[in-house]
């Protein structure tokens, strides 16, 4: 699977499942561009450890709700870079919280930050995209989008959302050589499920056909996978990676 000179852009590349995508595409030759928001020290190590390894990756602070500053990142690894080939949109939170007692805010925070990043990203970037003729759009997911959670209606209708727009991009987007493709991971160890998985100890495991949590690697794979050249016949898909639980 090629990246190798590629341009790369991930948006929560500092940490969990975003860091993997990041040191996987670098590793494979991608120059990386990655977006955090307020954990400076965390990004700047991940920076730090992959530019010592000789791979050119570049941390930018940035709140992903925000549409301009999605335009100015874009605009800024353009400048750099000369052009920009593959996004990953990856940043997410969750905010739980049973309907009775949800406040607007816990709901606007994870929609924003979910869902209206990743329109931001996606039309920030496929204008570059559609000129060069060629990107590789790859949204984050969860089995959150089909499977019913109490106390997560928000966050599974930011991941229903992601991947009903990504299907309905890669349509449009699929004669200029742009793919859209979303990851829909299932239970990966990372701070998110932290406190799930000290809560549910072993007992979760039980819920999983292949008997282990999934690793930010496991996700980090798939997305080289969409993000290769050879994908180029691959558009409008969701690849849930859940051990089964699916
Ligand atoms: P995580 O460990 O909590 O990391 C989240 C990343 O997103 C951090 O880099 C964080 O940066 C960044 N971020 C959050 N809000 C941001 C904002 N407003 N602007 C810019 N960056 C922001 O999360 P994760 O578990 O790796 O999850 C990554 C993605 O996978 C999410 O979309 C999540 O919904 C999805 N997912 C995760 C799981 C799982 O089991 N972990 C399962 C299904 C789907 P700062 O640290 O600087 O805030």
């Amino acid at each position: 699977m090629t990246v190798k000179g590629r341009v790369a852009l991930v948006t929560g590349g500092s940490r969990g499942i975003g860091r993997a995508i990041v040191e996987s595409l670098a590793r494979a030759g991608a120059k990386v561009a990655f977006v955090y928001n307020s954990n400076a020290a965390a990004a700047e190590e991940v920076a730090n450890v992959l530019n010592a390894e000789g791979h050119e990756v570049w941390a930018i602070q940035a709140d992903v709700r925000s549409k301009p500053a999605s335009e100015k990142v874009v605009a800024d690894v353009v400048e750099k870079w000369g052009k920009l080939e593959i996004l990953v949109n990856n940043a997410g939170i969750i905010r739980d919280g049973l309907l009775a007692t949800m406040d607007a805010q816990q709901w606007q925070d994870v929609i924003d930050t979910n869902l209206t990043s990743v329109f931001n990203f996606c039309q920030s970037a496929t204008r570059t995209m559609m000129s060069q003729r060629y990107g590789r759009i790859i949204n984050m997911s969860s089995v959150a989008a089909d499977v019913s959670n109490p106390g997560q209606a928000n966050y599974a209708a930011s991941k229903g959302g992601v991947e009903g727009f990504t299907r309905c991009i890669a349509t449009e987007l699929a004669r200029r050589g742009v793919t859209a493709n979303a990851v829909a991971p299932g239970f990966i160890e990372t701070d998110m499920t932290v406190a799930v998985v000290n809560a549910a100890g072993e007992e979760i495991k039980k819920k999983i056909p292949v008997r282990r949590l999934g690793k930010p690697e496991d996700i980090s794979n798939a997305v080289l996978f969409f993000a290769a050249d050879e994908s180029s016949y691959v558009t409008g898909q969701i690849l849930k990676v859940d051990g089964g639980i699916l």
